[in-house]
């Protein structure tokens, strides 16, 4: 059994972890992610819900994104960190924000989407395979 993977906000209120590793990891440039991210663009591991624990109380909020998905966002209403988007479509598979995890290096990631939105002074690495916007296929399945 591998070592579980964690991650918390910047307070320390709530922690989570999953016993697998990601399903997928990747850099979003939506407009939605720019906003979480100061800009940038938001560095997502998509995690399957089956392990999922948390503790610390969430704020959610709902919103319709631009791929035209119901999302839930969750942040800690105490510091603010984004923690986590899980959309009414898809409950098996989570998105959590790469910046809360306790080992950033396991979100390195594979894959740029929504480069259609992202300003001229972007960095968007040429090595990766990108999409202009939400990719067809759903996160690869392990
Ligand atoms: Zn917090
Ligand atoms: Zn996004």
């Amino acid at each position: 059994m591998p070592d579980p993977i964690t991650g918390g906000c910047l307070c320390g209120a709530v922690r989570f972890s999953f016993a697998e590793p990601p399903l997928a990891t990747r850099i979003c440039w939506c407009r939605d992610c720019q906003h979480l991210s100061s800009g940038n663009g938001s560095v997502n591991a998509i995690f399957a819900t089956g392990t999922f624990a948390v503790t610390g109380d969430v704020a959610d909020f709902r919103s319709r994104a631009a791929s035209g998905n119901a999302m839930r966002r969750s942040f800690c209403p105490r510091c603010g960190t984004p923690l986590f988007a899980r959309s009414d479509d898809r409950p098996d598979a989570m998105v959590v924000r790469a910046g809360a995890l306790d080992d950033p290096e396991i979100a390195r990631p594979h894959s740029v989407i929504w480069t259609g939105s992202a300003p001229s002074w972007a960095c968007l690495d040429p090595e990766l395979p990108s999409s202009p916007g939400q990719p067809a296929a759903t996160p690869p399945r392990s």
